[in-house]
């Protein structure tokens, strides 16, 4: 049997005396493309932080690679990319040098302190700032001067740069017009040929965006903590959704 990249099992996580994740079994195999749905407040980030190890379940078990993270060494950890709700960009640094720091990881100390004083430019980040159509003359600009979209596609090329095995997301449209929505939708999904950058095959998106569903081979539908469907793509019907949404719906 094919084994799982990433296994949950059931997981729980709780802040203060809460639980926010509760008893979730998952496993992330290759070539999932996974949309993970939910209402605001139902876990999708907490659960894409515990994808990633930022966060320890409070009870539970989980493997990468079928091993705990503790055990994985910094080239299996870079293995795993995740694009930040929040972003996470350093505000003080270029959009270039931002987009370098998914390689840290990767590369050695030199390339880190030349990206920190700024002095080597790497064709790579240029290519893949292209990709996510960033125009040459935003490379250099720090990123407090960026509008809401080129910040967003800053993050996603910072994520693509590292030709993680595994790419998370979480809500990577928020900030992107239909038409470049559009575009990265097509890199993540390996819809559009890449010349310079290898897009994994194997990637889980929070998102709002219903209509994008369609694309994906694996729907994953989270409520108040836990995992009420776990589809696949044509499993998937449009009275399930509207319950689905018609019972989650924010107060
Ligand atoms: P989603 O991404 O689906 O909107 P989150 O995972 O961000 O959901 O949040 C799930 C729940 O966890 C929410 O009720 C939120 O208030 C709570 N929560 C998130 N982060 C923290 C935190 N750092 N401390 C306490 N509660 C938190
Ligand atoms: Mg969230």
């Amino acid at each position: 049997m094919t084994e799982a990249l990433i296994e949950l099992k059931n997981i729980s996580f709780k802040y203060k005396n809460s639980y926010i994740i509760k008893n979730i079994n998952l496993k992330i195999f290759e070539g999932n493309q996974i949309a993970l749905i939910g209402k605001s407040g139902s876990g999708k980030s907490t659960l894409i932080s515990l994808l990633n190890g930022t966060l320890i379940p409070t009870s539970g078990n989980i493997k990468f690679f079928n091993l705990p993270f503790h055990k994985l060494d910094n080239s299996q950890k870079s293995k795993i990319s995740t694009i930040w709700q929040d972003l996470r960009l350093i505000e003080d640094l270029s959009a270039e040098q931002n987009v370098n720091c998914g390689l840290l990881g990767k590369k050695n100390f030199l390339f880190a302190l030349k990206n920190l004083l700024s002095i080597s430019s790497y064709r790579k980040a240029h290519e893949v700032m292209k990709i996510c159509k960033i125009s040459p003359s935003i490379f250099i600009k720090k990123i407090i001067n960026l509008s809401g979209g080129q910040k967003q596609r800053i993050a996603i090329a910072r994520s693509l740069i590292q030709e993680p095995q595994i790419l998370l997301a979480d809500e990577p449209f928020n900030n992107l017009d239909p038409k470049l929505t559009n575009l990265v939708k097509n890199i993540f999904l390996n819809e559009e040929n890449q010349n310079y950058i290898k897009i994994s095959n194997t990637i889980l998106i929070a998102l709002h965006k219903i209509d994008l569903l369609e694309n994906f081979n694996r729907i994953i539908g989270l409520q108040n903590g836990t995992i009420s469907f776990d589809l696949s793509k044509g499993e998937l019907k449009d009275n399930l959704l509207d319950d689905f949404y018609e019972f989650s719906e924010e107060n």
